[in-house]
């Protein structure tokens, strides 16, 4: 009698310690974890150590780096979210190195259209263009929809209008040429025979670029900007410039952007599921991303990653594919970035 309430003793003991231990845990999610933060993508894929030169491993590092270091400035100064985020994103469009801006990957009727999008954690407002094709910088016309617009998204000529309107530079379409890209474009036709494909089998597959921050007054941004997939056709336009797909901020959950195959972005609205898991079911950032990335897109087919920053300034950059393109820094001024598993 004696041993079985000791034993009984210990039980409740153990029970008590393991749902403080939760509660702990819980609490820790819940803190904040840095003054601010910020992620960003360079696009997810078959992206292999065997077919990258380590001068080519330095450029993606380096431009990474630029692309973190002109958001922190941003952040670090006290600037907004949104600030940083459309500083983080504009040198990785000015990069031939992603398919985002100069580097855009080719439409079947071999051109360039370009999609960004924007979203602001604080207003929930949000600004998106698709299928531009002479905007130099499309994450500065998202952003222009955003601010100075009536509307949440402008698509083709009429955006192009819209930004040169607002003062947003305009570019030749021969400045988003790259050789790399062209050839891309002639390799899937060449192997496309009946059957239109839309490309996923480039060595790099996607190259899109994104940004989340989270500033020092708590507020939440996201941005996206690409070329969309080699070989689009009929006006393809995919999910970056979808809000609640591509890109979503919520200053209540998380900031997302998303890189990966739109189509199944779009189909199960990846960005807001995220943060539709944070807010209703109580998930933490890892998970919720974790369980959207690795669990249900992967049961789906669907390829690519996602970076995200939450409320307390942590971060999540899962993909479902050999790598993606990305990194973060937080208030300690340490820049991390990565292009493998
Ligand atoms: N998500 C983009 C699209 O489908 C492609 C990418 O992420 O590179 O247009």
């Amino acid at each position: 009698m004696r041993y079985a309430l000791i034993f009984i003793i210990i039980i409740s003991l153990n029970a008590c310690s393991s749902t403080n231990q939760a509660e702990k845990n819980l609490m820790l999610e819940n803190e904040k974890v840095t003054d601010f933060a910020l992620v960003i993508h360079g696009g997810a894929g078959t992206i292999l150590k065997e077919n990258m030169t380590p001068e080519l491993e330095k450029q993606y590092h380096a431009k990474l780096r630029e692309a973190l270091l002109a958001g922190y400035n941003v952040l670090q100064s006290g600037g907004s979210s949104v600030d940083a985020v459309e500083a983080a994103i504009i040198p990785m469009e000015d990069s031939p190195l992603f398919n985002a801006g100069k580097g855009a990957v080719f439409t079947n009727e071999e051109r360039n259209e370009l999609d960004a999008s924007f979203m602001d954690g604080a207003t929930q407002n949000a600004g998106a263009i698709g299928g531009v094709r002479r905007v130099k910088n499309p994450i500065k016309a998202a952003r222009a929809v955003l601010e100075k617009s009536k509307h949440v998204m402008l698509t083709g000529a009429g955006a192009d209008a819209f930004a040169r309107e607002q003062g947003i530079e305009l570019v030749d379409t021969s400045y988003f040429y790259t050789e790399r890209r062209w050839e891309a474009l002639q390799n899937v036709k060449a192997k496309e025979g009946e059957t239109f494909i839309l490309s996923e089998d480039d060595d790099y597959k996607y190259g899109t670029v994104g940004a989340a921050a989270l500033d020092k007054n708590g507020n939440l941004a996201a941005g996206t900007s690409t070329g969309g997939m080699t070989n689009k056709r009929y006006g393809r336009i995919g999910d970056s410039p979808i809000i609640g797909a591509g890109t979503y901020a919520n200053n209540a959950t998380c900031a997302v952007s998303s890189t990966g195959h739109g189509e199944y972005f779009m189909r199960y609205m990846v960005a807001y599921d995220i943060s539709a898991r944070m807010e209703y079911a109580g998930a933490t950032l890892e998970e919720a991303a974790g369980t959207v990335i690795n669990e249900k897109l992967v049961e789906k087919g669907g390829s690519g990653g996602v970076i995200a920053v939450d409320k307390y300034g942590n971060v999540a950059m899962p993909f479902n594919t050999a790598g993606m393109y990305r990194g973060y820094v937080k208030a300690d001024g340490e820049v991390k970035t990565f292009l493998y598993k």
